[in-house]
């Protein structure tokens, strides 16, 4: 029997990592100070792994060779801490199943915009004859498909958690979207460590690797320069300027790999808005970098369906076309939503504000809002903020009041967008919750 590996949290990307230390030789042990759900006690049942769920036994954790962490538990929880006191490496799932595959990773992260690139660039190699896998926070461990249904490659969404214990891990391809102010509790309140943690994505990268980046973002373009990465470098704007691989001029999206230019037009693109741009850029440089075929990828980036509480179109009920974005959990995503938007908005915000300054959607909501819906438990912010601006606005205490209230405001040739630049559970579950009661809301009307 190997050395001991303790896994702590037995989620999706902890159970994956258990299953593969086990089929590697491992002595593991899994422990979880919440419940664990029903169905990842059955998957390390049935492959023989011991689990423990409302406690961590010390005696057992403290004799590993080694930790691995789910990225929702805390750096400075106290079991963390301890293990670090002692020496005991802690790690996360995607640096331990890197060890045991030799797949080209494509791992994708930014402030906003990871699931849908890590979607769409998923979906051009899968639909350009890859085999592939898709990994990480979107959902699906790495480290399971490794262990029981290996890839030739992978494309996996890497959060800050999952990156914050990466240090071998090397991507293949590296994408940063974009770098924003989010989550900074969990990083001591201070930006620049959030940054740092967003850059280890590069950690590791050759020459021989690629770094695909925006451009526009003044917080990366000032970390490129300081840091000076090791890859390929590939950046992308809107417009083009010098050095820029991705780009869009005369409506046509341009992306320079190798030494014939892709060319799309841009109004083929599935995904709308000045985000999805970028994100379509992203995606595109990817998977010309897998050598996708030029067909294959001006198909797929034209057939995509979009990813589910972003930016989703619901219906469109007596001329008013309903907008899910609930997955527009800060002020920057409504503002790219809000961008994106043709016709007048009523808007539907609010619920659990993580330190929102509504300031920089403000010139948005001038511009195109005609009423803002309030829906939250506690929206005083929100009223201290827009009111006396020359708005319509109502509270909601329901989804199903939000919806009945936008519907009283819309005029036909109007779009009802619920996105509510915070996290939901002061009334919902989550924001999935919060996207389907709205959908569901909708159809209803
Ligand atoms: P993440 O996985 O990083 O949270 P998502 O793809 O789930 O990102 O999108 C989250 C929110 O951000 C959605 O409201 C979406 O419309 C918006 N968004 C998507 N791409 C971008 C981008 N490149 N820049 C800013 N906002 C974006």
């Amino acid at each position: 029997m190997k050395a001991r590996i303790v896994i702590l949290g037995a989620g999706e990307s902890g159970t994956g990592a258990a299953i593969l230390a086990k089929a590697k030789g491992y002595d593991v042990f899994v422990s979880d100070s919440s419940a664990i759900k029903q169905k990842y006690k059955e998957m390390l049942d049935s492959r023989g792994i011991r689990w423990e769920e409302g406690r961590h036994t010390e005696d057992v954790l403290f004799s590993a060779e080694e930790a691995i962490k789910s990225p929702g538990i805390s750096s400075k929880a106290p079991i963390i801490e301890e293990l670090i006191k002692r020496d005991i490496p802690v790690i996360s799932e995607i640096e331990f199943a890197g060890r045991y595959s030799d797949a080209t990773m494509i791992c994708i992260t930014g402030s906003n915009g990871k699931t849908t690139t890590t979607m769409l660039t998923y979906h051009i190699l899968k639909e350009g004859g890859l085999d592939v896998g898709l990994a990480g926070n979107v959902g699906n461990s790495l480290a399971l498909q490794v262990a029981e249904s290996p890839h030739a490659c992978y494309v996996i969404e890497l959060s800050s958690f999952q990156l914050d214990n990466m240090y071998r891990f090397k991507a293949d391809i590296a994408v940063l979207l974009n770098i924003t102010p989010d989550h900074l509790d969990r990083y001591d309140y201070k930006m620049q460590n959030y940054i740092d943690s967003k850059f280890r994505i590069i950690q590791n990268q050759t020459k021989k690797d690629a770094f695909v980046f925006w451009n526009d973002d003044p917080v990366i373009i000032r970390e490129v320069a300081k840091r000076k990465p090791a890859a390929t470098l590939y950046p992308f704007a809107s417009a083009f300027q010098d050095g820029v691989k991705g780009y869009v001029e005369k409506k046509q999206l341009v992306i320079e790999t190798k030494k014939r230019l892709f060319t799309m037009e841009q109004d083929l693109l599935a995904l709308t808005g000045t985000h999805n741009l970028y994100n379509s850029l992203a995606s595109g440089i990817s998977a010309k970098l897998m050598d996708i075929h030029d067909e294959n990828i001006r198909a797929s980036l034209s057939d995509f369906t979009g990813v589910e509480h972003r930016l989703e179109k619901v219906a469109r009920v007596r001329g008013v076309d309903y907008v899910n974005d609930s997955k527009a959990t800060n002020v920057n995503s409504c503002w790219y939503a809000l961008q994106s938007m043709t016709t007048k908005v009523i808007l539907i915000l609010g619920g659990v504000d993580k330190g929102n300054d509504y300031s920089e959607i403000e010139e948005l909501v001038k511009e195109k809002v005609c009423a803002l819906i309030f829906l939250g438990v506690d929206n005083a912010k929100l009223h201290s903020f827009f009111n006396g601006k020359a708005l319509e606005t109502a509270d909601a205490r329901s989804m199903q009041e939000a919806v009945d209230k936008a519907y009283r405001f819309a005029q036909k040739g109007d779009t009802v967008l619920l996105s509510p630049c915070c996290a939901s559970f002061d009334l919902f579950a989550n924001y999935e919750d919060r996207g389907n009661q709205f959908k569901n809301c909708v159809l209803n009307l």
